[in-house]
């Protein structure tokens, strides 16, 4: 069996470290927030190259009070894409905003930013690029009319992890970013953590609020609030892991070369990887007409896969009402019946990756 990913043999490979981080915190009571979240956020802001990190409880959370610190409220509009996880959208509907989508580039999965402009309105707010399976988007032309139009462009970094747009790192391309450590994620918590990254003060300032009741001083609520907070946990543990992140990075990258030689002559569509990018490999997704057939072939060879995402938002039943209907977005409809994820993990061998490109190759022989 080849999983599609083994948080079990990461966890054994820095057990030590992390038991005692873990430890640390029991003794400190420091369940929430305290120390070691006040130090990740400075350690993951500066992986970033961000000046703030304001740690959260989930990436959905990082998402909400980032457009909430936009000004993103009750019939605001925000430009994203139907081709992402729900949580992207979601979280505009949780401020009472609707998304507007605009469809996928076909070789990248991600924002065409040349059908940006036409979808702006005069209740536009902010433009929501997702940084898709860990390569950044095209963020200069997305930053262009962002400052043309006054709005405020929020990254969607929950996949992307110390990615590189034109040697610049997401998390502070934008005027906010989110991320999250959701345990599959390239840092992953052994539960669930988000953080927002920012270069202003006054959105930091914002987000640390709204992420605690809105209490500056104690029992004082200076606006309504949620709880959002970051556990001392997931705080230590993240630092922890931080330390080992760019060479897992590595170890994707790796692997992900490997699949993209073995499958260039497949028949299938492998990633595509822009120039002035640094792709992270989140996700090793291929895309092949004869999805249905691979997939069968991977279950008998007991080859674990993911899709995503099997179904875009615009036709997603938990957003009907926003009125998508099929051919709104070709890029995004064809993709997602015609996308998959193969197994990619740092800790994947070469013989794993080998041995899922020759079944990958075999299922596309016949
Ligand atoms: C995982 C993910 C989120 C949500 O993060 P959670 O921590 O699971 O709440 C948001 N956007 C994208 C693109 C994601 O992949």
């Amino acid at each position: 069996m080849i999983p599609y990913l083994d948080l079990k043999a990461q966890y054994q490979a820095i057990k030590p470290e992390i038991d005692a981080a873990v430890l640390k915190v029991l003794e400190s009571t420091e369940y929430v927030l305290g120390s070691e979240v006040a130090k990740f956020e400075e350690e993951f802001a500066t992986y970033c190259n961000a000046s703030y990190g304001v740690g959260v409880n989930s990436g959905t959370s990082a998402l909400h009070l980032a457009l909430l610190a936009a000004g993103v409220g009750p019939g605001s509009e925000v430009i994203t894409v139907p081709y992402t996880f729900i949580a992207t959208t979601a979280a505009i509907r949780y401020c009472g905003a609707t998304p507007v989508f605009v469809d996928i580039d076909a070789a990248t999965y991600m924002m065409d930013v040349a059908q940006i402009e036409a979808k702006i309105t005069p209740r536009t707010k902010a433009i929501l690029p997702v940084h898709l399976y860990g390569q950044p988007c095209d963020m200069d032309p997305i930053l262009a009319i962002a400052k043309k139009h006054n709005l405020i462009v929020i990254e969607d970094a929950a996949q992307a992890h110390g990615a590189e747009y034109k040697n610049r790192r997401v998390g502070s391309l934008g005027d906010l970013a989110i991320f999250s450590f959701y345990p599959g994620k390239n840092l992953g918590a052994y539960g669930e953590a988000g953080m927002v990254t920012t270069n202003n003060a006054e959105f930091a300032r914002k987000i640390r609020l709204l992420r605690n009741w809105g209490t500056e001083q104690r029992y004082y609520h200076t606006m309504q609030g949620f709880n959002y907070r970051m556990e001392g946990l997931q705080g230590a543990i993240l630092r922890v892991k931080l330390q080992h992140l760019p060479r897992w990075t590595e170890a994707r990258r790796t692997n992900a070369a490997l699949y993209s030689k073995l499958l260039s002559t497949s028949g299938v569509v492998t990633p595509t990887v822009v120039a002035d990018r640094k792709h992270v490999f989140h996700v090793y997704a291929i895309r092949t007409p004869r999805r249905e057939a691979l997939t069968g072939f991977l279950q008998a060879r007991e080859i674990q896969f993911g899709i995503h995402y099997p179904e875009p938002i615009h036709l997603s039943r938990a957003h009907a009402d926003l009125g998508g209907k099929r051919g709104d977005f070709p890029i995004s409809e064809t993709v997602s019946e015609q996308i998959l994820s193969l197994p990619l993990f740092p800790e994947m061998t070469r013989d794993q990756v080998r041995e899922v490109a020759a079944a990958v190759i075999e299922a596309h022989a016949s």
